[in-house]
């Protein structure tokens, strides 16, 4: 019977949520239940084990979908798009808290990480599909718009300088893979694991007691790993040239883009993972880390610390920060890496 009525739940959330969003039912064996959602153009899975998991993932899958529907530049109703399309607009206190994290983090890298970035992924296509590289004249005029010292908050008013818009897809899924382990949690999980595309999000640890094992991705051969983690309640979040991108004329294009050209940051960095408790700064810092590279990432975690990480250089160099020494195991020796555990 209770199965049925997940079923039947399960039916219901699909009819409700957004043509864009799909979920399927949930699957169970041997104590873990598992769901697959399609939501933020990203496969996400979810899985819980335990008493009220059921329950717990159709609710957290729940929120993805209202978060989309608050946070997505592709939905017109979204609180995202009404500030684009108006300049200006009165948002809820969670699209607030994002949109304050992100400008707070723009000061702290000097603007290598900025929402207002948007129009210029756009025009790459990254959001379309139709991907091409924009000729100079429309680069330039473009980034003289992008500028996150012109987004003002006023109360919960959010207001863009002229010609802006802003787009929340380097944060946002880290806010919902935080909010949706907040969720679990307080529905009584003590156990489960959110994979939300790149976005890994830990509850406690597995049932028996043991710690997760998340697998670090080759980003020059994403059918392979570099190496395994192992943690417990936290965010694994890594950004990569590999995640989107477009190739023409032999060279690659991805889709994070340094403000200051205009163009894919071109750091020397081809993956940067971040291990942090926080899901929604995991999900910013992997992004700037990307941006930065290495030696100015190494400046800002000297400097601010809260968070560990695994960087990749073009070069095939893995660099782990000391506070994950114990906790990542190397595996990719034989494919040219070299890893070396900062002290
Ligand atoms: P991340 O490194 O976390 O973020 C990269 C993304 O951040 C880029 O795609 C760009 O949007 C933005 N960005 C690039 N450079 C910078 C920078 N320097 N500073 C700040 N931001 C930057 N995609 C679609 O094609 N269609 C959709 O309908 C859609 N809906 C979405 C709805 C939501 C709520 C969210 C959060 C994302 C959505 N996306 C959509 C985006 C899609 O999921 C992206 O692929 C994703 O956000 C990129 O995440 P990532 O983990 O690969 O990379
Ligand atoms: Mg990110």
């Amino acid at each position: 019977m209770k199965k049925l009525i997940t079923l039947l739940l399960a039916f219901l959330l699909l009819c409700s949520c957004s043509p864009k969003s799909s979920i399927e039912g949930i699957t169970y064996s041997d104590g873990k239940y598992s769901m697959q959602i399609f939501a933020m153009d990203t496969v996400m899975t979810l899985t819980s084990y335990g008493k009220g998991s059921d329950e717990a993932l159709l609710k957290a899958s729940e929120e993805i979908f209202r978060l989309e529907s608050m946070l997505s530049t592709e939905i017109d109703s979204s609180e995202v798009s009404s500030i684009n399309s108006g300049g200006s607009a009165a948002v809820s206190d969670e699209t607030l808290y994002i949109i304050q994290t992100a400008l707070q983090i723009s000061e702290l890298t000097g603007g290598a990480f900025d929402i207002s970035i948007a129009p210029v992924v756009r025009e790459w296509g990254f959001i379309s599909g139709d991907y091409h590289i924009p000729d100079a004249a429309t680069l330039s005029s473009l980034l003289k718009n992008v500028d996150y010292s012109k987004i003002s908050v006023s109360g919960n008013s959010v207001s863009l300088g002229e010609g802006m818009s802003i787009d929340l897809g380097a944060i946002a899924k880290g806010y919902a893979g935080q909010k949706c382990a907040d969720l679990l949690k307080e529905l009584g999980v003590e156990s489960a694991i959110l994979a939300l595309g790149g976005n890994v999000q830990t509850v406690g640890a597995k049932p028996d007691g043991s710690l997760w094992k998340v697998a670090i991705q080759d980003p020059l051969d994403i059918d392979s790993t570099v190496g395994v983690l192992r943690c417990s309640d936290t965010a694994v979040v890594t950004s990569g040239g590999y995640q989107r991108y477009f190739e023409e004329n032999g060279m690659r294009y991805h889709h994070i883009i340094n403000p200051v050209t205009g163009f894919p940051a071109d750091s020397g960095l081809i993956s940067a993972t971040v291990i942090c408790p926080d899901g929604t700064l995991a999900d910013a810092l992997s992004t700037f880390l990307f941006v930065l590279g290495l030696e100015k990432s190494l400046d800002y975690y000297s400097t601010y610390g809260g968070f560990e990480a695994i960087l990749i250089t073009s070069d095939q160099e893995i660099i782990v920060t000391p506070g994950i020494a114990e906790s990542f195991t190397f595996t990719a020796s034989d494919t040219g890496y070299t890893c070396t555990v900062l002290e």
